[in-house]
């Protein structure tokens, strides 16, 4: 068998090789440090984890990044085996000793006999020769790489910052509060002119916003970002510190919404939110990309009217980050359509975070095993924690049918996994008596944790891959 190419030795380049290897195809994985740097790497192994050491909630039950965990697991994950084996305690996260992690990703990789690492920059498109190749080069591909790939895919097709709004579950806001309209009634097609989740401000409550936005705590870009503010894109809290004004005739704008809880009483400012997923279960902040502290989001964005009880599936943020647009740009099998050879993974994708960037590395390399091999590829269901965020990345994009301009594509940020990202389940209902507030919060998560993991151990027992067997014992791999 010719071998796969895989470009970038990270999180999910690692997995990618791993379940290529385990499938039985050989790999080359090029890594270009330490023959390049990058601005954050600081050693010259493999999955090298660039700041906090932890993989998030290791509950399945509770968390939808812990139920991510137990897939992979079961799905063989490389990431997750070398993680459990170099744990350290923290709580019900999964922390791990970055070293000896990284340590055990590497040893395992060089020591796969159908694996060869090469170390070395991969400066442009990979050469035509190369039949199928995955990149999984990051948030920080080096610049020759990302140019020749936006070179290739269109000008808008990377980004090399992310802009982030907060989303919120739509079961969490206050429907007696908020209302649906599109502003002047505005019916894109395909809308109905309720388009938009409306919250309204009175004066008082808005000038205290705007000084909770100026004071709140922030988070400093790093040295290696600069300052990528551009018109168009501002952060809220920078807006809100241009004047007191300046929000109200922006994206806080009460004009052309009658509030159809009181009619009679103009609101002074209005925050949108809209709708973010196609199943619905998840609202945007229109606008409120922001640099605002996490627990500083929660706060006061709680203080909005019809948002006191604010579930967020993702806060606000504003990074270097080189991502693809995705839902445009790929297929279903991550392949980019334009040139179905390059198979893309990781971070680069769009999703977001170590685990979930290692989760698309394990499909792409399952996906572009299958095809070496001539089996089918079979994607995983959307019921589980893998279908969610690769829907998220690979599930077409929605459309904003009420813009001035007509209709148009909205604009791809990059996501958590989150249960806000899969089909609503079914809650048994304990007792005959109905459940209500975070005690069926959690009897929800529990039922969409069980029907994923029931969905990805069929879908993994009918894949002609299977589960990745053959694996090192764990303790060969603490570091
Ligand atoms: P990476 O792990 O970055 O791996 C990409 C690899 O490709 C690197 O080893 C790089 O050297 C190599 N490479 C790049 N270009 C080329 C090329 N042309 N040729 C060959 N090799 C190349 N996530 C969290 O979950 N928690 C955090 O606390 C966190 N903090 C972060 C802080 C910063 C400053 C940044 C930038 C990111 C952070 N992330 C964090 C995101 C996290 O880094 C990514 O989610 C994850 O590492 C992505 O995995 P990946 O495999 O896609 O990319």
């Amino acid at each position: 068998l010719r071998p796969v190419h895989v470009i970038g030795g990270g999180l999910a380049g690692t997995e990618a090789a791993w379940a290529l290897a385990n499938a039985g195809v050989p790999v080359a994985l090029h890594e270009m440090r330490p023959v390049r740097a990058t601005d954050v790497h600081q050693t010259d192994r493999l999955a090298e984890l660039v700041c906090s050491n932890s993989f998030r909630s290791d509950d399945a039950e509770a968390n939808a990044v812990g139920l991510l965990h137990a897939e992979m697991r079961r799905a063989g994950s490389l990431v997750m085996r070398c993680a459990d084996a170099n744990q350290v305690p923290a709580g019900g996260a999964l922390a791990v000793d970055r070293e000896g992690f990284a340590e055990a990703v590497t040893a395992a990789i060089e020591a796969h006999p159908l694996i060869s690492l090469e170390r070395g920059e991969i400066d442009g498109l990979p050469p035509e020769d190369w039949d199928s190749v995955i990149v999984a080069t990051g948030p920080l591909t080096s610049p020759a790489l990302a140019e020749a790939i936006r070179t290739l895919s269109g000008e808008d097709s990377l980004a090399f910052f992310d802009a982030i709004a907060p989303i919120v579950h739509f079961d969490s806001i206050d429907l007696g509060t908020a209302w649906f309209q599109s502003r002047y009634d505005k019916v894109g097609p395909g809308g109905t002119g309720k388009d938009y989740l409306n919250c309204p401000m009175s004066r008082e409550v808005y000038e205290a916003f705007v000084a909770a936005l100026v004071a709140g705590d922030k988070t400093e870009f790093k040295a290696f970002e600069g300052t990528p503010y551009f018109d168009g894109c501002l952060p809220i809290e920078v807006m809100a510190e241009r004047g007191p004004e300046t929000l109200r005739h922006g994206p806080m704008k009460p004009m052309g919404l009658t509030n159809a809880h009181e009619p009679t009483v103009k609101p002074y400012a209005v925050v949108q939110l809209r709708q973010d997923n196609a199943l619905g279960t998840l609202y945007n902040m229109v606008g409120f990309q922001t640099k605002l502290k996490y627990a500083e989001q929660v706060r006061i964005f709680r203080t909005i009217p019809g948002l006191e009880n604010a579930e967020f599936a993702r806060l606000g943020g504003l990074h270097r980050n080189t991502f693809l647009n995705s839902p445009v740009l790929l297929d279903t099998a991550l392949r980019l359509k334009a040139a179905p050879r390059l198979r893309f993974a990781g971070q680069i994708t769009g999703c977001e975070g170590y685990v979930e960037s290692a989760a698309i590395g394990l499909l792409a390399g399952r996906f572009a095993a299958a095809e070496r091999l001539g089996l089918a590829v079979a994607p995983p269901p959307p019921t589980t924690a893998f279908g969610a965020i690769l829907g998220h990345i690979t599930g077409g994009h929605l459309v904003d049918e009420t813009e001035a301009d007509g209709p148009r594509p909205r604009s791809f940020q990059p996501m958590n996994v989150n249960f806000g990202l899969f089909p609503p389940v079914e809650v048994p209902k304990t007792e005959g008596k109905r459940l209500r507030g975070p005690e069926k919060s959690s009897a929800r998560k529990r039922a969409l944790s069980a029907r994923a993991l029931q969905d990805v151990d069929a879908w993994l027992g009918a894949n002609p891959i299977g589960p990745i067997g053959a694996l090192p014992a764990p303790e060969r791999l603490a570091g």
